[in-house]
């Protein structure tokens, strides 16, 4: 039977991820620091003989030596993540995503592991071609708008990964398009649909930033996990970027309003400066949709739940674990 790594599988993304995992009766070793992963993400597996629990950081050469050379296959989802995140601890952001990619993508080389490398859309930056296509250029600001740092960092992680994969590591690359669902972090690291869900669950004001006419492709968990699994599993897949999303483009003030409806909830809607939220010399991506051509030509991928069913499912949630 295959052993897994999962690193940031305590996160939200990570641990759907080793549910469906675990579901296929794998052996999974996780690996997290806790830092925006949970435990209650993941408890309902620690009697399962066929999970294990480890406490640590990426950061740790040693412990990750250890636990990629006892494995056949390597999922690393572990980051600093969420453009909040990102602005309010630039460097940490910077060191997680950039030294902790460069020591997983060298174990995995020295030992001869398959990985995944879990990358983001927020890589084309404020590119306006439509839809983002993974080969296409990105846009990005000055290096003095701490935004722009998340997006490097991770290209730095592909470029890192496609520079091992020309010597022969066998590795893929996914970019998420705003994932949401169970679990989604209530604090909202990097999720907007998480602030609506609990402001409207509250009857808070629900805050649109800016004009609210800026879009995102929302992408349920569920997707995102599939998406995920056929990057590794399928062997055309090595050595490729693929856009993992859903190409269902609405726009913020849209998407405000029909949580308010799902959530039956008698919140105001407000518009609020981006600079009140982000700082001053914020900047916003004004659009993002994926090409989905690829991810659906070499994996067979498709994102299949509709918006408000997703949300829904997520609502409910929300309101049990808010
Ligand atoms: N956003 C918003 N209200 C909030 C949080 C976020 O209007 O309370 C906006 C944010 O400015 C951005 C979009 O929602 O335009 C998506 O933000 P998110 O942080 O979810 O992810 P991003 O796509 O920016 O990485």
């Amino acid at each position: 039977m295959s052993k897994i790594l999962v690193t940031g599988g305590a996160g939200y993304i990570g641990s759907n991820l080793v549910d469906e995992l675990l579901k296929n009766g794998r052996h999974i070793i996780v690996v997290d620091n806790l830092s925006t992963g949970k435990i209650e993400n993941i408890k309902h597996n620690f009697s399962n003989p066929n999970f294990r629990f480890i406490r640590g950081t990426i950061l740790d050469d040693k412990l990750m030596n250890k636990l990629v050379k006892n494995v056949d296959i390597v999922y690393h989802l572990a980051a600093a993540v969420g453009v909040k995140n990102i602005i309010d601890s630039p460097l940490d952001g910077i060191i997680t995503n950039v030294q902790g990619t460069e020591i997983l993508l060298k174990l995995a080389f020295k030992y001869k592991k398959r990985i995944l490398i879990a990358s983001t859309s927020e890589i084309y930056g404020k590119s306006n071609r439509l839809p983002f296509k993974e080969e296409a250029d990105r846009i990005l600001g000055a290096t003095s708008v701490h935004r722009w740092s998340y997006s490097t960092s991770k290209a730095i992680d592909e470029h890192l990964a496609m520079a091992y994969a020309e010597r022969g590591l066998k590795v893929s690359i996914v970019r998420y398009f705003n994932s949401y669902g169970p679990r989604i972090d209530e604090k909202g690291y990097g999720s907007v649909v998480a602030q609506f869900i609990r402001q409207a669950l509250r009857g808070e004001p629900i805050t649109v930033h800016g004009n609210g006419k800026q879009t995102r492709c929302f992408t349920y968990i569920s997707d995102t996990i599939k998406g995920t699994v056929l990057s590794i599993s399928k062997k055309a897949a090595i050595g490729k970027i693929f856009n993992i999303g859903s190409n269902h483009e609405i726009t913020i003030l849209g998407l405000a309003r029909l949580i308010k409806k799902l959530a039956n909830s008698k919140s105001k809607i407000i518009f609020v400066p981006y600079g009140k939220y982000y700082g001053d010399g914020f900047e916003d991506t004004r659009r993002r949709v994926p090409s989905i051509t690829k991810a659906g030509r070499i994996l067979g991928f498709r994102a299949r739940v509709p918006l408000e069913e997703g949300l829904r499912k997520t609502i409910a949630w929300c309101k049990e674990n808010y």
